[in-house]
């Protein structure tokens, strides 16, 4: 390994397998181009979700997908599931070293020979070897985006240590556990070591690092509230408003009841004879019968949609915000479960009738 010989068995997003030399690595010119703009549009200061919206919106196929079009032997497991670019598959790549051509292994080694336990390693025991493939990205961009990451206290206000008693490890769903020797509290989830569940968060995370997965999502989260709110304006627009639909069914149910009237008042004048007056009468109580069925139904709908306007107006109030903060945090967030430095689920608050769990996960 020390040779840096690449032994796993897929290239990374960016380089292919040497057809002369299976333990090399080429430049897969097509995905480095899209490797190099990533780092370049982060480096310009757009933020990761930007750079997502950006590739997908140019039909620029992800890691995944592009996996799948090039390989050509094994079968597509996934075929009708297409994946998008995402803030956490943005992430992955800002955040691998490789791509200045370095080879790095050893971040994680197993607890003991057999054991499905592992120990991430801190970055000083890595092992790193340079210059074993072609560079896609100079170490000066990778440093300048890198800086710019871990600059986090630009986008994260950790006065009131708004993590605490919020986050569970997702394993085991305990509470996790907090140190603090330094300024910056790390979590750790402490029954791993008495329930030996391997799903168990393994190793321990910085606040800021937990900060930076919440911040990513909560943007997601906030842009998902907008977009189903201005769908609904576009709906209202198009003459598809609930109010009116009500205000419609009442307004004709008003008609026929003045209708039954009319007809009665005939029938008492003696215009219309029993038989006509029966007959006439039956029809419209069939009619207003429906009307108040379709009134009660329409009433309901709007009661629900006025109930998820203001939970989308409980997310909106924070669209375009820069700095996660305690207030943000307390108003939006139930829980949050961790399983490790790239997923985590947040519960949310206020969710009735809206879906309410979000993952942020890489995929591989
Ligand atoms: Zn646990």
């Amino acid at each position: 390994m020390k040779q840096g010989k690449f032994l796993s068995s897929y290239a990374f997003y960016g380089y292919n397998k040497s057809p002369d030399d299976k333990s090399k690595l080429v430049i897969d010119h097509e995905a480095a181009g899209i490797v190099k703009r990533i780092f370049e549009m982060r480096s310009e200061g757009l933020g990761r979700i930007e750079i997502a919206k950006i590739l997908n919106t140019e039909n620029i196929l992800s890691p995944a997908m592009y996996k799948r079009s090039k390989n050509i032997i094994r079968p597509w497991n996934t075929p009708n599931q297409k994946v998008m670019w995402n803030d956490c598959a943005i992430g992955k790549i800002l955040a691998d070293e490789r791509y200045t051509g370095k080879m790095i292994c050893g971040k994680q080694i197993r607890k003991s020979v057999g054991s499905s336990k592992i120990r991430f390693l801190d970055k000083d025991e890595w092992i790193v070897v340079p210059d074993t493939h072609e560079a896609i990205i100079s170490p000066e961009l990778f440093q300048k985006v890198h800086t710019y990451t871990t600059n986090r206290r630009a986008t994260y206000d950790p006065t009131n240590k708004p993590l605490r008693r919020l986050l569970y490890c997702g394993g085991c769903r305990h509470v996790l556990n907090r140190s603090s020797h330094t300024e910056i509290d790390r979590f750790r989830c402490k029954y791993t070591r008495f329930t030996g569940d391997c799903n168990c968060l393994q190793g321990s995370l910085t606040e800021d690092e937990i900060a930076e997965m919440l911040l990513n999502a909560i943007k997601t989260q906030i842009d998902i509230m907008a977009d189903r709110s201005n769908k609904r304006t576009i709906g209202h627009a198009n003459g598809f408003s609930l109010d009116g639909k009500v205000k419609k069914a009442k307004s004709n149910l008003e008609k026929h009841n003045n209708e039954r009237f009319d007809i009665y008042k005939k029938f008492r004048a003696e215009k219309i004879s029993q038989d006509q007056f029966q007959a006439k009468r039956n029809e419209i109580t069939i009619k207003i019968e429906a009307l108040e069925e379709e009134i009660v139904v329409l009433e309901n709908q709007a009661q629900l949609r006025n109930a998820e306007d203001a939970v989308i107006s409980q997310y909106r109030q924070y669209e375009n915000f820069e700095v996660l903060n305690d207030e943000i945090i307390k108003t939006l967030i139930d829980k949050v479960y961790v399983y490790d430095k790239n997923h985590i689920e947040i519960i949310w608050k206020f969710t009735d009738g809206i879906k309410n769990v979000t993952l942020c996960e890489i995929d591989a």
